[in-house]
């Protein structure tokens, strides 16, 4: 038997009806490349993302197809997002920051039939450009007309009559590729119904708190896990949206101040280039009241100093595979009680999962641990908006019973909440994005003079990590820091460059001969690195 409540389906577009129907005149802020500021709101974006849709359209573009973005936030963005839903497509942005190979490898693998890019990202285009085997179309988001087409001019040519293509609600409708483990990058493919559910539980109390009255500032960029899926749960509530295509800290707070931001989310470190410049040119935290921090352990003196000034901090965990909220730092019941030093406590951890989500540590053989504070394992996740399968792979990413293992150390505590105490997979992040130490060591290894060379992430206050390499020279060999670093220069990206590189007489080794990496981190974890305090 059946129950008798209709079946609607749970589509992303439906998401910017809702928003353009009922939240129309609702603000969304955009602060541009070039310093300029432009307003819309949700209603215009309703019809703008129509026309994108009539424009893709006229490209040639169908359900299924893959548009790319290579863009920071602003409201063209956003509106390629709904615009490329409603054909049915699927929207994949691309982290500008990877380098050469990565995005051509993505961009080959994800079959991507347009590239959609902000002028500051020409010469990146430039250079991909003659590698990429399935682009089409290159269309300039912003600034003057140059050789490309551009977003106004394909868009301005359309009238917005446009009936969203039928889809299903498992439908693939977005595309994010991580870097953060081993290997290619892999491609999360997202669902509409997915993304519906995660925006529905984003906007309740104890994850985001988003409500219509709400101004969200998502300094994290649309390429990380869809904005962290902020633009999707602000058209759910209507809540008013402001982009800004620069990340730099007098920007970010002069956006916070005259546009009177309530909430706003992002990693560790763009806090600490905001404190930094509050305590230089002054200022006030003008009304926000919410942040929430993730993407990488958020310090305990950021939080301190957040909530000594009555600004609540969710200290959100996730990853790319899971859309991405796993947890967010909830208030525990008896919060009221606890001294400001406990309440500390509590939310330097990295919180509780929202409903939908499940969490279990698991022992090296997949037993699941106690719930004890204390056992530490491997953290495993699922749930309605976590992986099934990369995108392409030949099988899924998780077994039988859908536990997804994130590649996260962690203990669970007896009222459920989650803190983080390690990692497996073998990564540093810095700034919130990731190094691969494994491609850091093989390129070190190819110095002349490194015997054996292994990298780890050390704290650093402004990235939170950044990579020590640890060598040990070849006998007879005299190589220096400095050597090695020069050797390195043309080998990996710049921001990938050890920060230090020390010698050591031997590295610890498991009895099959890899370098023992959880006994290096061990041995580092507090390990200062020159000029830090
Ligand atoms: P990404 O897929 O790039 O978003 O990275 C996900 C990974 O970032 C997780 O598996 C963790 O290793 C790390 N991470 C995210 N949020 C936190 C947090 N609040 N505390 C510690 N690590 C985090």
């Amino acid at each position: 038997m059946l129950g008798g409540i209709q079946n609607s389906k749970l589509l992303v577009t439906n998401l910017i009806d809702h928003a353009a129907r009922e939240h129309t005149n609702r603000e969304i802020v955009s602060y541009w490349a070039d310093g300029s500021l432009t307003r819309s709101n949700w209603g215009e974006i309703g019809v703008e993302a129509r026309k994108f849709s009539q424009a893709l359209q006229k490209l040639g573009m169908k359900k299924g197809d893959r548009i790319a973005t290579i863009a920071m936030n602003h409201v063209h963005h956003l509106a390629t997002w709904y615009g490329t839903a409603g054909i049915g497509g699927v929207l994949h942005t691309i982290n500008p920051r990877l380098f050469e190979e990565q995005l051509v490898y993505i961009c080959n693998h994800a079959e991507d039939r347009v590239l959609l890019f902000d002028k500051m990202f020409t010469p990146i285009i430039e250079l991909i450009k003659p590698q990429l085997k399935t682009v089409e179309h290159f269309i300039q988001f912003d600034g003057e007309k140059g050789e490309y087409s551009t977003y106004r001019e394909l868009v301005d040519a359309e009238d917005g009559d446009f009936t969203w293509v039928d889809v299903e609600e498992n439908d693939p409708v977005g595309l994010c590729y991580t870097s953060g483990t081993t290997g290619n990058p892999k491609g999360v493919l997202y669902e509409h119904r997915s993304n519906v559910i995660h925006a529905i539980t984003e906007v309740q109390p104890d994850v985001m708190d988003l409500a219509t009255k709400s101004v969200m500032l998502p300094v994290v960029p649309m390429f990380h896990a869809n904005a962290w899926g902020i633009p999707f749960a602000a058209a759910a509530v209507g809540s008013k949206l402001v982009f800004s295509a620069s990340n730099e800290a007098p920007v970010l707070w002069k956006l916070i101040r005259e546009e009177k931001v309530t909430h706003s989310a992002g990693v560790p470190t763009v806090w600490l280039s905001m404190f930094a410049d509050m305590d230089t040119n002054g200022g006030d935290y003008g009304d926000l009241t919410t942040v929430i921090i993730g993407g990488s352990a958020c310090p305990r003196a950021m939080i301190e100093r957040l909530m000594k000034n009555d600004i609540r901090v969710g200290h959100a965990w996730g990853m790319t595979e899971t859309s991405p909220i796993g947890t967010t730092g909830a208030y525990p019941a008896n919060w009221d009680e606890l001294s400001f030093d406990e309440q500390v406590d509590v939310i330097c951890m990295q919180g509780r999962p929202p409903y939908g989500v499940e969490l279990r540590v698991v022992d090296e053989d997949g037993n699941e641990l106690p719930r004890d504070g204390e056992s530490s394992g491997t953290l495993e996740i699922r749930g309605p908006w976590i992986i099934q399968r990369y995108f392409q792979a030949d099988e899924d990413a998780v077994g039988e019973d859908r536990w997804f293992d994130t590649g996260d150390v962690a203990v669970l505590h007896p009222d459920g909440t989650m803190q983080i105490t390690d990692r497996a997979k073998d990564v540093i992040k810095s700034g919130g994005e990731w190094i691969s130490s494994i491609e850091l060591e093989n390129a070190a290894v190819g110095a002349p003079g490194v015997a054996e060379a292994a990298a780890v992430g050390v704290y650093h206050p402004k990235w939170d990590e950044r990579p020590l390499l640890i060598v040990v020279r070849k006998p007879d060999s005299d190589v220096s820091g400095d050597d090695i670093k020069s050797y390195l220069t043309d080998k990996i990206a710049k921001w990938w460059m050890p920060d230090e590189v020390i010698f050591v007489d031997e590295l610890p080794h498991t009895a099959t001969g890899k370098i023992l990496k959880r006994a290096l981190r061990d041995e580092y974890k507090d390990y200062k690195l020159a000029g830090v305090e």
